[in-house]
């Protein structure tokens, strides 16, 4: 009863009902469709990856699971590159006082891995935004270099409750296709557009369908004013709509300090899953003192646009297994050719040539 384990224990019962037996029937293939996917069952079948004890929350990538992981890497960056992002790499650990400007030390503290080296108390990061905050702040930035847009396939650690983890969909190591966009206020419209036109063309790519988009707007537990909140939701809203698609409210939804736009996909058996985000920012740039020098020769704080089109890449992989079930299409596939000989006497000489003549290719 309400997550504590002294006091009365408490049986949770599910329920379903449906209209008729068709309905029903179909929920139940749907189940076992789901039983069959599963990416834990088919990644171990497949050789894929396995976890253990030892490194709890954390996946260990065999030769063929990195093989797919690095297919999706590269494709990645093609199309970031195409979209005129530049790829960073920002460090694992960073020193306490950062973190206690962006506010994570005293609201997210018991997520985050604490060392210590000397006499200094470093956290292990559970995000990547404050590392391109600092890349940004390096020499003076003008509004002409704006928008400036950083990407990083970041590894980052977060300390889930053990009973939370779930196989590749929820663990403590992962890594974020992540990029930040600073730009100025008036270009922030553009550059939300582009994005939601980017990502369906990244989903679409994957053969995930894109069911809707919902709109995250204020929590009850918020920072920033109604007018501020009533802006940025707009800004969001009016994107969307430019991208052609008609978001879906969702209530409350937003972070604490801003709104913000998820994508919703489809799997091949109906189920819907959360894959690629983006939000206005106004708080971050502001706490880590952001700046850019403004056509008025003033300085101005920049806005920082978080995105990410993946999320991350263990669950995405762990989406792909159970919506592939597996068979996945040629450009992922870890295994794309087998060569298969008649008799011992081909398999030594003609067999190994054409063997050697695909890897080449
Ligand atoms: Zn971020």
């Amino acid at each position: 009863w309400r997550g504590d384990s002294n006091n009365e224990m408490l049986t949770r019962v599910y329920g379903t009902a449906w209209t008729d037996e068709k309905a029903l029937k179909d929920y139940l293939t749907r189940l076992e469709e789901a039983e069959k996917r599963d990416h834990r069952k088919i990644g171990r079948e497949l050789d894929l990856f396995h976890q253990q004890e030892e490194a709890v929350g954390s996946v260990f990538w065999h030769a063929k699971g990195y093989t797919l992981w690095r297919a999706i890497e590269q494709y990645m960056r093609e199309r970031l590159q195409a979209a005129n992002y530049v790829e960073v790499k920002s460090p694992q650990l960073l020193d306490r006082v950062l973190w206690e400007k962006t506010g994570h030390w005293d609201n997210y503290r018991q997520n985050m891995f604490v060392a210590e080296s000397e006499d200094r108390v470093l956290a292990v990061k559970p995000m990547n935004c404050p590392g391109h905050v600092l890349i940004y702040k390096q020499g003076i930035k003008s509004y002409r270099d704006l928008p400036l847009r950083l990407f990083e396939h970041g590894c980052c650690h977060r300390n889930e409750p053990h009973g939370a983890l779930h196989g590749l969909m929820r663990v403590r190591q992962f890594t974020q296709d992540d990029a930040h966009i600073f730009c100025r206020e008036d270009q922030i419209e553009e550059e939300v557009a582009s994005f939601v036109r980017l990502a369906n063309s990244v989903h679409a790519d994957f053969g995930m369908h894109s069911d809707h988009i919902t709109l995250g707007t204020r929590p009850e537990k918020r920072s920033g004013s109604d007018e501020f909140w009533d802006r940025t939701e707009a800004q969001l809203l009016n994107a969307a709509r430019k991208a052609g698609v008609e978001p879906v409210v969702a209530e409350g939804d937003g972070a604490f300090y801003a709104p913000k736009l998820d994508f919703q996909l489809k799997d091949a058996i109906g189920r819907i899953w959360t894959c690629g985000t983006i939000q206005n920012d106004y708080v971050l740039p502001e706490r880590l003192e952001a700046e850019f020098v403004g056509e008025d020769g003033q300085k101005h704080k920049p806005v920082m646009l978080h995105r990410a089109i993946l999320g991350s890449l263990e669950r995405f992989i762990g989406v792909l297994i159970e919506n592939y079930a597996g068979a996945f299409p040629m450009w992922l596939a870890p295994v794309q050719v087998v060569v298969a000989a008649i008799s011992d006497d081909a398999a030594g000489h003609y067999a190994e040539e054409v063997a050697a003549e695909l890897r080449k290719a």
